[in-house]
């Protein structure tokens, strides 16, 4: 069994977070039940800002708030120093909410519309990351409109992708996202930027792919990053003063999972910065990152209770929890794996290997094929670990199962800091014509 951050089991072989005993969350709180190690966060975003400090570069780490989006974390980015990355009006608007400042707010995405745009403008976020060319005119015009000067980073497409465990080098990038080094659409922007009243370019932003294991790839697209600087500052008379390396800083989910410490990564990424830019005489720029799961993924446990169970005779057997794919679609989506213990009796050996199934209509609904487990009986819990990103945030109310709620745990403390949605909640914004009315109860 492996414990993150601050688990552990205690006498009654419960298991325990943050010196909470988890049995007591699902009596005070209910199940499904998402569970933040708030020390965990903390810690890690403050692995980022040592190992930056430690550089000697100027330096933000932007926690990608798309992997938690919620105002109570908005808070905590900012004790920590973060910087804070939204890709919504919806993100935008939690972090504004919470009175997370404006300058430390970058707003990505290849598709923000004119109201997203003058939401932020409105809010004098500090950059935005501007992703193509029909962006580039438009945020030009809005700023124009409001007689404002905006900063951006532009977003390029290095050439250089992660698969988790290997990087491919090509010339020529198929994504969605940001303007290809390779094809000149990257210089052809900054030129085109140079031009516009309404804009300062800051530098240049790249992310190249989630889940990454080694420093290879992120040294790579240092280089291309670097000649691509020089390479400006050469043909346009232009210096690029910010290099945002983007995120994609790996943790462990299962046993296999081997992510190297923080401070490893953040050293690569530096050392890259300063030979390459000390090479070629150039001043050393301010360097931006933007850890999303790092910071939050190990932090998370999902708390449910066992309900049914199937046994198929020399197949498997099944044990559904109250909650699955809706609020966790990573393993139906992805194949993504999970750890998972049976949390009230910890200290049991195991007895069978079971799939954990969801209860959503859908067969592809398994949280976890193929885990060992004590045997489970009805009302056990079950804690799925690692579940701090990419979970809540990517929640559904597919049949119309209700969002669980969130609570923050530490040093023997609990609190919510999102409600579990009532079935209100549910019909909120559900509208029934007048002309439908007619035969109903009420
Ligand atoms: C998703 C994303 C991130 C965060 O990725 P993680 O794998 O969660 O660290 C950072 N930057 C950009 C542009 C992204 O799209």
């Amino acid at each position: 069994m492996y414990l993150h951050g601050t688990s552990k089991i205690n006498a009654e072989g419960h298991l325990e977070i943050g010196g909470v005993d988890v049995a007591d969350l699902a009596k005070e709180y209910g199940t499904p039940l998402y569970i933040v190690d708030e020390a965990l966060v903390r810690q890690r975003a403050n692995e980022y800002v040592s190992a930056f400090e430690a550089s000697g570069l100027k330096f933000q780490v932007a926690y990608a708030s798309k992997a938690f989006s919620v105002m109570a974390m908005c808070a905590i980015a900012e004790q920590e120093g973060l910087s804070l990355d939204v890709v919504s009006d919806g993100e935008l608007y939690t972090a504004l909410q919470a009175g997370f400042p404006a300058g430390r707010i970058h707003f990505h995405g290849n598709n923000k519309t004119p109201d997203e745009i003058n939401m932020a403008l409105d809010a004098n976020i500090g950059c935005f990351v501007v992703d193509n060319f029909v962006e580039l005119h438009m945020l030009n015009a809005l700023a124009a409109d409001k007689g404002k000067k905006v900063k951006i980073l532009f977003r390029i497409t290095p050439g250089v992708e992660a698969h988790t465990h290997e990087y491919i080098s090509t010339g020529q990038q198929d994504s969605k996202f940001g303007f290809d080094l390779g094809n000149g659409a990257a210089k052809q922007a900054i030129e085109e930027a140079l031009k516009l009243s309404n804009i300062e370019i800051l530098g240049v932003h790249s992310h190249i792919g989630s889940q990454i294991f080694e420093v290879d790839g992120f040294r790579m697209a240092v280089d291309k990053v670097a000649a691509f600087a020089v390479q400006i500052r050469e043909e346009l008379g232009h210096t690029f003063q910010v290099i945002n390396l983007g995120g994609g800083f790996g943790i462990r989910y299962v046993e296999g999972d081997t992510p190297l410490p923080v401070a490893q990564y953040v050293a690569a990424i530096t050392d890259a910065i300063i030979s390459n830019f000390s090479a070629a005489n150039f001043p050393l720029p301010e360097i931006w990152v933007e850890p999303g799961r790092s910071i939050v993924g190990d932090a998370g446990t999902t708390l449910y209770t066992v309900g049914t169970m199937k046994e198929i005779p020399g197949v498997r057997k099944y044990i559904a929890v109250d909650g699955g794919m809706m609020d966790n679609p990573r393993p139906a989506l992805y194949q993504s794996r999970y750890e998972a213990i049976l949390a009230n009796r910890a200290n049991e050996a195991n007895a069978e290997t079971v799939t954990i199934a969801g209860k959503a209509c859908e067969s592809g609904d398994k949280l976890i094929i193929d885990l060992e487990l004590p045997k489970a009986e009805t009302g056990d819990l079950l804690a799925v670990f690692c579940t701090g990103a990419y979970n809540y945030a990517m929640a559904s109310n597919y049949n119309r199962f209700r969002r669980p709620a969130v609570v923050f745990v530490k040093d023997g403390q609990s609190d919510l800091v999102v409600q579990r949605e009532s079935l209100e909640n549910i019909v909120g914004n559900d509208v029934i014509p007048a002309r439908l009315r007619k035969s109903l109860a009420k």
